[in-house]
């Protein structure tokens, strides 16, 4: 899975090239129903994209296409110059290989709306078991990590703790630890505080914020118009399957072009 080999006629985003994601007219139906209709989006390096629209828009579908939690029908994405899920060969796609996927997988992290942190595990047990089941790292060089990252999200005391004694924001700061622990190249968020009281928000917030500071390359799905203007460097209005606009968040939250995304503005705001 070298970046360099990947190629084709639409100029080539390889590695060190500064593109992390690229997406070509990505297509993906359910039965009937066609939920993303030709999505093309391009994420450089150490940036952050926003991903706005309507509940129903395809935003999640489009992050779990990137994560191969969904296969996609037609169209391309890349992730660091590496085709996600296929080979290309002799001018056609190839499926890759369960191990090649679960490769591209590891380097993506992802932080969903619920924590889902195991229950019956500790924190730190928590963030510890992907990075030693996977045996990407020694159970002592992964507690140490995990334990840095739990200082860094600002949990440092809650190594031995369960997520049910952890307030929601606190499970969230844990999930992006989690996350983080398997060294990711890129994190995708989705919605990561809409199922947080409007208190516990702040909190995980300025964890991304942080992240984003650090230089990691993220697309985060969010309501939150503040996070998006102060901290994307760029925000991608989705509606109905589509791209409606894109550009600098601070431009298109001032002046948003399209009606459908003034509409959308008008409600969140
Ligand atoms: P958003 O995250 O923007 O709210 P989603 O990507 O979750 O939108 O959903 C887009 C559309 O795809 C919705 O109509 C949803 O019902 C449908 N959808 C999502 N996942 C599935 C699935 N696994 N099977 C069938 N329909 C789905
Ligand atoms: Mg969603």
């Amino acid at each position: 899975m070298t970046g360099a080999t990947v190629s084709t006629q639409s100029g080539v985003p390889t590695a060190g090239s500064g593109v992390m994601v690229r997406a070509e007219q990505v297509h993906k139906s359910f039965g009937s129903l066609e939920v993303l209709k030709g999505i093309d989006l391009e994420v450089r390096s150490g940036e952050v994209c926003c991903l706005l629209g309507p509940s129903g828009s395809g935003k999640s579908t489009f992050l779990r296409c990137i994560n191969h939690l969904e296969k996609i029908n037609a169209g391309r994405i890349w992730v660091d110059g590496d085709l996600i899920g296929y080979r290309e060969h002799g001018g056609k796609l190839h499926e890759l290989r369960e191990k090649e996927v679960a490769a591209q997988r590891r380097s993506i992290g992802m932080v969903f709306q619920r924590f889902n942190l195991f229950p019956h595990m500790t924190v730190l047990q928590n963030i510890v078991e992907a990075p030693v089941l996977l045996g990407r790292e020694k159970k002592s060089a992964a507690r140490d990590r995990a334990a840095a990252l739990l200082e860094r999200v600002g949990l440092g005391d809650k190594l031995r703790s369960y997520p049910g004694q952890l307030s929601g924001g606190q499970q969230q700061r844990v999930a992006i630890a989690r996350a983080l622990a398997m060294q990711p190249k890129l994190m995708l968020f989705d919605e990561p505080t809409s199922a947080l009281d409007p208190e516990l928000v702040g909190e995980v917030l300025d964890v991304m914020k942080d992240l984003a500071r650090d230089g990691m390359t993220m697309i985060v799905v969010t309501h939150e118009i503040g996070f998006a203007r102060e901290v994307g460097d760029s925000l991608v209005f989705m509606d109905d399957g589509v791209v409606v606009e894109s550009g600098n968040p601070r431009e298109v939250i001032a002046n948003p072009r399209h009606e459908r995304t003034k509409a959308f503005l008008a409600k969140v705001l």
